[in-house]
């Protein structure tokens, strides 16, 4: 595997590989990889002739009181990783290399990106939009892969793509699980022993929504208020948001819709905050 440090070296690669014909899957991440991340680079290993990752803790995503800093990194044993999944060129470039001192363009998506995770974090999805598409630009990508563990951010970059003409596929991927359910997440790291039982409380409120749903169950005011039920009956946690949304335009529901249903919610464990979601 190649690194690749300088955006603009990274371009000319990616250049090349599309002049030859050659197809590029993409993965972008922040690092400290865990099987969520690699059941990415699988699928993209697939599909495409050459594979890319980048790992890039991107600033403009965090608020000035979110965990930029403390943000796990093991570049040593990410690039382990990769190799050892044949990925073919990890991008791995510095802040100054990604944002200059002059840096003042931004990409914004609307309406999509006031609810969920935009209302608790109102700066984080400019950061995440105009970091991908930076991204897109410099590695030039014809399929990206997602994953629907971050489910706004996947409906988002959807949108932005659409709204972009940006020549690229969006591919979403599953979420990947630890056994007890636990959403896999660098941020997971953060978590106590104790802290860490208690997580399973996200997961644990999911199943409880799909087996009421199972059982006939429409009203969403109801599936919430029994997904409340289940995390309060945990110590730790503390609720950020429990929303059911329409899948397309992240309206509120009043009732499920097989088909174009997203469950989510975001939930305190001690200090870290934790999401989770259910596509219905
Ligand atoms: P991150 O490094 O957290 O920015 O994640 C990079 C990509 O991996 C994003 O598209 C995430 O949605 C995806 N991802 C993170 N955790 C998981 C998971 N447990 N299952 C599937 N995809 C994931």
């Amino acid at each position: 595997m190649r690194i690749v440090y300088e955006p603009c070296q990274m371009q000319k690669i990616a250049s090349k590989y599309r002049a030859w014909g050659k197809t590029i899957g993409f993965i972008p991440t922040m690092g400290y990889l865990h099987e969520g991340h690699i059941s990415l680079i699988k699928q993209a290993k697939k599909d495409n002739d050459v594979v890319f990752v980048s790992i890039f803790v991107n600033p403009t995503q965090f608020a000035p009181n979110e965990d930029l800093d403390k943000y796990p990194r093991d570049i040593k044993r990410d690039e382990e990783m990769l190799t050892k999944e044949g990925v073919d060129f990890l991008f791995y470039p510095t802040v100054e290399n990604m944002y200059s001192d002059n840096f003042q363009t931004y990409v914004t998506v609307d309406n999509l990106t006031k609810v969920l995770e935009g209302a608790s974090r109102p700066t984080h999805f400019r950061g995440v939009t105009t970091v991908v598409n930076k991204l897109f630009n410099i590695t030039k990508p014809n399929k990206a892969y997602f994953g629907k563990k971050d489910a706004q951010q996947l409906i988002v970059i959807k949108r932005m793509v659409e709204d972009l003409n940006i020549d690229v596929e969006i591919i979403g991927m599953p979420i990947v699980r630890e056994k007890d359910g636990l959403a896999m997440s660098s941020r997971n790291k953060y978590l106590n022993e104790k802290e860490r039982k208690d997580a399973i409380c996200l997961y644990k409120s999911l199943q409880k929504a799909k087996e009421l749903i199972d059982n006939g169950i429409k009203d969403t005011q109801a599936v919430k208020k029994e997904m409340e039920n289940v995390i309060n009956a945990y110590s730790i946690p503390k609720i950020d948001y429990i929303n059911i949304n329409s899948l397309t335009t992240l309206k509120e529901l009043e009732e499920i819709k097989k088909g174009d249903t997203l469950i989510s919610l975001a939930v305190f464990v001690g200090k870290t905050r934790l999401i989770d979601n259910l596509w219905i």
